[in-house]
């Protein structure tokens, strides 16, 4: 066998055994009795996560605007197990409601080990079209709201050793056409909570903080906003986001007039002069492919 042979062989046997004796360090059980406050509860990511603790024994409050879907939420959850679950409906464009979601849910559980912040408002992808209103907006609902959650619940949290998870998006990290508004609210989440989670560290504050960065998956709503905007025959754009650009062309390689308005506008995507792509675009710069 050749040296690059053997190296190779070496290197999965090595890649093997770390899967094969891996331990996966969650404990369950660590989540039964957890206190969890868990927004955008009625859809989504938001809502599977609630079964997740509901399954784990958690005791959970839960909160989005729809009153009716929340409720079937928590049938739901107190079939899989939860032991405690209230919810509490809220709109997070309105600054005065975080505060009462967070004093809602310490004096229905006595205080909180978790805040899962995950509710976003209503998402378009879609050209900038100088809608600088509902920017404003969604900074209130995906931003300073979680700001506002995780500033009324940080003592709780600390009281008890307790962790704040932010859900953010591959869009946070990565600039991405069709998301400028979106996007900014998830850059501005990462600049926020990372500082953050730096400042406990130094004052050795017991908060741990996770920012999820996910990429896209199949929620009602996520399979909504990625179908192409653009009119024609162009359905859907399916599996796009978390790749970034080049992929949106590949999606898009059915629907002419859409890939090729696409590709007029991405200029570092025109050397691969209309051809499906696929690449890693990160910071405006590109490694397209064809
Ligand atoms: P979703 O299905 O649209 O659910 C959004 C949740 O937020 C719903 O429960 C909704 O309930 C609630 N909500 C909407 N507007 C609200 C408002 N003004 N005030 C309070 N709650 C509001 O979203 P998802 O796809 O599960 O996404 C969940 C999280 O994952 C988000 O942070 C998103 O950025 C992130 N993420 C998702 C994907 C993806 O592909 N799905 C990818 C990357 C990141 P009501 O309508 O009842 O209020």
């Amino acid at each position: 066998m050749k040296p690059i042979g053997k190296v190779l062989c070496a290197t999965g046997i090595i890649a093997g055994l770390l899967a094969f004796f891996w331990k996966d360090a969650f404990n369950p059980e660590s989540l039964s009795g957890a206190r969890v406050l868990l927004t955008g509860a009625s859809a989504g990511i938001g809502e599977q996560m609630a079964y997740h603790y509901a399954k784990f024994g958690a005791e959970i409050v839960l909160t989005a605007r729809r009153e009716a879907v929340l409720q079937k939420v928590v049938e739901k959850c107190l079939t899989l197990g939860a032991k405690k679950i209230f919810y509490i409906p809220a709109d997070m464009s309105s600054p005065s409601e975080p505060e009462k979601v967070v004093q809602f849910a310490v004096q229905k559980l006595g205080g909180l080990d978790y805040l899962v912040l995950n509710h976003i408002g209503v998402t378009h992808f879609q050209m900038w079209a100088g809608d600088v209103e509902y920017t404003r907006w969604l900074m209130q609902v995906n931003f300073f709201s979680y700001v506002a959650l995780a500033t009324a619940a940080l003592p709780t949290l600390e009281k008890n050793k307790g962790s704040l998870v932010v859900v953010s998006s591959l869009t946070g990290k990565i600039p991405t056409p069709f998301t400028t508004s979106y996007s900014a609210t998830k850059f501005a989440l990462d600049g926020f909570f990372s500082s953050l989670r730096h400042e406990l560290i130094m004052q050795n504050r017991n908060v741990s903080v996770t920012l999820c960065i996910l990429g896209l998956i199949d929620t009602d709503t996520a399979l909504e906003n990625t179908r192409c905007v653009f009119g024609g025959g162009c359905r859907s754009l399916g599996g796009i986001v978390s790749a970034g650009t080049c992929l949106f062309l590949k999606a898009c390689k059915k629907c002419t007039t859409v890939f090729k308005m696409v590709c007029a506008s991405v200029r570092m995507c025109k050397k691969t002069n209309g051809k499906s792509a696929s690449a890693w675009v990160h910071h405006g710069g590109c490694a397209c492919t064809p």
